[in-house]
């Protein structure tokens, strides 16, 4: 409490009490006696209240109508001791006037009350209700103005309390025609769709109904048309918790709604896109290294279905792994994935794979993933691969290809093309119009026949003369050509061509018939004829020579035609003999009698030589045919003289034996010792001069035909041991070993046969004159009786075996000539063996010794041997 005197402007500080000073923060002394305006001035802060004037107002108005004056809630700061700040104060104060006994103000008692609490409370009243009031205001327009439909609807009709302009726009109505009404008047195309049953819902049991999509049929701007819409009807309570209405929440979805379906339908349309080209796709991490795949993916690369990642490397062929590295890293450089590669399948098949991708980027500029696809591209490779071959094998190919466009320039050579045209290149083929390839004078013909030839029936083959373009030379080729067809259309799109240069071929027959007219000369010069057969022994080719001498024209001898030529006595032997040697397909020899162009008859020689193709295929004969008349004549002259001078001889040397023998009786009887062995070595040597006639002899009569066979039936062995006996007597040096077997009885002329014994034996020691021992051994064998003779002499020489059977062939040798002979004994033997019916034959190596052998066959009085004696 202040007593304040009416000094007015003043107010001078008369007294103060304690309550007032803790009040203030001030002091008695500070107060008293000082203008209560100077010790509480203004806060220079407060610069509203206006404070110090409304104090001094109402002091004046309780002096002048001297009762107390209430001076409410202002605000009056006082300052803090010691400095120059102040402290926010809100007081009421009551001023009472103090009246003297003359009724007259005498001093005013000032008794404030701090109220700066209460003041501050009311003070965030007030504005916590501003606040709300604005918040209000605010929440309102916020609903009005909200992107999101909202609608409160009350009652069972669902009549619309409160809708914002969001959800007016919506259904297409203004705020002012759906307020107060039953929302379903407003929009009827929605009535019966089943909202109200969720409204109903939710009125009922207060659990909010949630739609997402939901198709609404509305008239808008005029307009009816489906509005796709998400919503949320949730329940309106009132304080006391009751449900009156429903908050409608709505927002139309259309573009969304149509969007997505529309980014569904391209994606069914991209799957379907995919799926029906057979495309795989997959979506690698390239943080984690997860792949996903689609099945499609899983089966070009092997699996049944979708596997980890791991095993889709794993079948990666090991070859192909570098290159697909290679391209991840590209990849990574690039933002595009593209390699191809081979997988082996677990059926261990290999197929190509192309994988295509798109390299994903994170915000931080990191690939975190590559998505695309994979297609199996082995038809693919293997169709590239084939055409490579083609290529391959049309360039390689020594005859011209060419595809010729319909504007008539060639559009392709291949290699052989451009050479054999002269082109520069593979350019310059396009430059060059076809006419230019051809010889002038014919294109006229191709541009007339063969072009439409080919488009009209599709082919055409034959001969063409074509240019060279550097050297103008032309030269024929043989052309085939056929019609290109569009596969789709059918329609023609070109014409291919073959063409081979026919210039070699012709070259190579020119030489071939210049060879062989070459040949023809050589041939007919010869003085032999010559003749060729095929493997049928049909007459394919005789000489000039063997014309000229037959008379008869060429082509007559071929076949079989030439035999007419042959003696008709001799012609059944040479057909005979031609045909046996060729089902032996043998080397062979045959004497005929020729009937020549003059009448005369010549002797001939013809031999044949067995041909071979490459594959070693007997093919025919090649042979020769020599005239060998004066051979025959000479040989037949020489037959005629040892037949003549053997029997002139045989008469005087019988009679000189007849008397040597006598002379050595005589002598032997007076005693001449001496000139009596002497004698006797004179009759031995008698005895070889008469072997020797008898054998020329024996070959004239074999020759002639004429050597005389008396078969009877004889006991063989012991023929053969009456023999050995008589030769064992003549040789010293050799002991005659026997072994017989018991042959028995054998017809034949034993004669003749001895004579055989007796000549192997005789040639066994003649040949043998180191060795000591000859064995004679006779066998039996089936039908057949064998007798041979082993000597340990000179033997003779594989090549020789079996010449020493022929007529005055001897061995010729360094020792051979020391041995005395005619070369007839092996001959006669072997005819006599011969014409027994026997065989004869030796084995020997040369200085080990030989073995003559024999055999007869074992048949006692065959009527056989009968016919063989009748034709001998
Ligand atoms: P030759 O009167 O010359 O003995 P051959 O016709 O009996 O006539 O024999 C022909 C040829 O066969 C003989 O010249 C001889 O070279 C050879 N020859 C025959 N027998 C024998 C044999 N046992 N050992 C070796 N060579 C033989």
């Amino acid at each position: 409490m202040l007593i304040i005197s009416i000094d007015k402007p003043l107010y001078t500080v008369i007294d103060v009490n304690d309550a007032f000073l803790k009040a203030t923060n001030s002091t008695r002394e500070a107060l008293i006696g000082n203008s209560v305006f100077t010790a509480f001035p203004a806060s220079p802060s407060d610069t509203e209240t206006k404070n110090v004037e409304r104090t001094a107002a109402v002091f004046d108005e309780a002096i002048r109508t001297k009762t107390p004056q209430k001076l409410s809630h202002y605000r009056y700061d006082i300052p803090v001791p010691g400095t120059d700040q102040f402290e926010e104060r809100w007081w009421t104060a009551t001023n009472t006037p103090v009246l003297d006994e003359n009724g007259e103000v005498n001093y005013l008692i000032h008794s404030p009350v701090d109220v700066t609490g209460f003041h501050r409370v009311t003070e965030r009243d007030r504005k916590d209700e501003e606040a709300l009031k604005l918040q209000r205001q605010q929440l309102f327009s916020t609903f009005m103005q909200a992107p999101v439909g909202i609608a409160i609807l009350k009652g069972d009709d669902y009549v619309v309390e409160l809708i914002n302009t969001s959800l007016c726009q919506l259904y297409g109505q203004s705020p002012e025609d759906m307020i107060g009404k039953p929302v379903f008047d407003s929009i009827p195309f929605t009535k019966g769709k089943g909202f109200e049953e969720m409204l109903n819902s939710v009125l009922k049991t207060g659990i909010p109904v949630k739609g997402d999509g939901a198709s609404v049929l509305l008239v808008r701007n005029n307009v009816l048309e489906t509005v796709y819409v998400n919503f949320v009807y949730e329940p309106y309570r009132e304080a006391n918790g009751d449900i009156s209405g429903v908050i409608v929440i709505a927002n139309e979805v259309t573009e969304t709604f149509k969007a997505r379906k529309l980014l569904e339908e391209a994606e069914e349309r991209a799957r379907l896109a995919v799926d029906a080209v057979g495309l795989g796709t997959y979506d690698l991490d390239l943080i984690s290294g997860e792949i996903i795949t689609s099945k499609i993916a899983a089966n070009i690369l092997g699996f049944e279905r979708p596997v980890p990642r791991a095993d889709y490397v794993a079948a990666i062929h090991p070859d192909d792994l570098p290159l697909r590295n290679k391209a991840h890293e590209e990849a990574l450089k690039t933002g595009h994935l593209i390699y191809e590669i081979r997988v082996i399948w677990p059926d261990k098949s290999i197929h190509w794979v192309r994988l295509e991708g798109k390299v994903l980027y994170g915000d931080d500029g990191v690939a975190v993933r590559i998505i695309g696809t994979l297609l199996d591209i082995t038809d693919q490779r293997k169709a590239m691969e084939n055409q490579r071959k083609l290529i391959t094998l049309v360039d390689n190919s020594v005859d011209l290809m060419s595809v010729l466009s319909l504007d008539g320039v060639n559009s392709y050579i291949n290699k052989a093309g451009i050479n054999m045209l002269g082109f520069d290149n593979a350019e310059h083929v396009g430059r060059v119009p076809i006419s230019e390839l051809h010889d002038p004078a014919h294109f006229a013909q191709v541009e007339r026949d063969v072009l439409p030839t080919v488009m009209g029936k599709g082919r055409w083959e034959g001969t063409m003369l074509v240019r060279h373009l550097k050297s103008g030379e032309i030269f024929p080729v043989y052309n085939n050509c056929i019609r290109i067809d569009d596969p789709v259309s059918g329609a023609p799109i070109a014409v291919g061509a073959v063409m081979r240069d026919l210039r070699p071929e012709i070259a190579a027959k020119q030489a071939l018939a210049d060879s062989e007219q070459l040949l023809r000369n050589i041939t007919s010069a010869a003085p032999t004829t010559l003749w060729m057969s095929d493997k049928a022994g049909s007459v394919t080719y005789v000489n000039q020579t063997w014309v000229d001498w037959t008379g008869r024209e060429y082509a007559k001898h071929l076949g079989s035609g030439w035999l007419h030529c042959i003696h008709h006595a001799d012609r059944p032997k040479v057909a005979g003999k031609l045909t046996g040697d060729i089902a032996n397909n043998g080397l062979f020899e045959l004497e005929f009698r020729l009937n020549h162009a003059d009448g005369s008859t010549h002797w001939c020689m013809l031999s044949g030589q067995p041909q071979y193709d490459i594959r070693n295929n007997f093919a025919g004969y090649i042979g020769s045919c020599i005239d060998i008349t004066d051979q025959k004549l000479l040989q037949q002259q020489k037959d005629d003289f040892i037949g003549i001078a053997s029997h002139e001889l045989k008469t005087p040397v019988t009679s000189i034996k007849a008397y040597t023998q006598v002379l050595e009786k005589m002598l032997q009887r007076k005693g001449d010792i001496k000139e009596a062995q002497m004698i006797s070595k004179m009759d031995a040597q008698i005895n070889r001069l008469t072997s020797l006639i008898g054998d020329l002899l024996d070959v004239t009569k074999i020759n002639s035909g004429k050597l005389q066979f008396n078969d009877s039936e004889f006991d063989f062995v012991p023929m053969v041991k009456e023999l050995v006996e008589d030769l064992q007597r003549t040789t010293e040096k050799h002991t005659l070993i026997e072994y017989h077997a018991r042959v028995g009885m054998v017809y034949g002329d034993k004669e003749r046969i001895g004579q055989v014994i007796s000549n192997l034996i005789t040639n066994a020691a003649k040949y043998s004159p180191q060795a000591d021992k000859i064995i004679i051994t006779t066998s039996l064998n089936d039908n057949e009786l064998q007798l041979c003779v082993q000597d340990f002499g000179i033997g003779i020489s594989n090549d020789k075996l079996t010449k020493v059977f022929e007529q005055f062939y001897r061995v010729s040798g360094d020792m051979q000539h020391t041995f005395p002979g005619l070369g007839l004994g092996l001959y006669i033997s072997s005819e006599i063996i011969k014409r027994e019916g026997g065989r004869i034959w030796v084995k020997s190596e040369v200085g080990k010794g030989s073995t003559f052998c024999f055999a007869l066959p074992l048949r006692a009085n065959s009527p056989d041997k009968k016919s063989r004696k009748l034709n001998a």
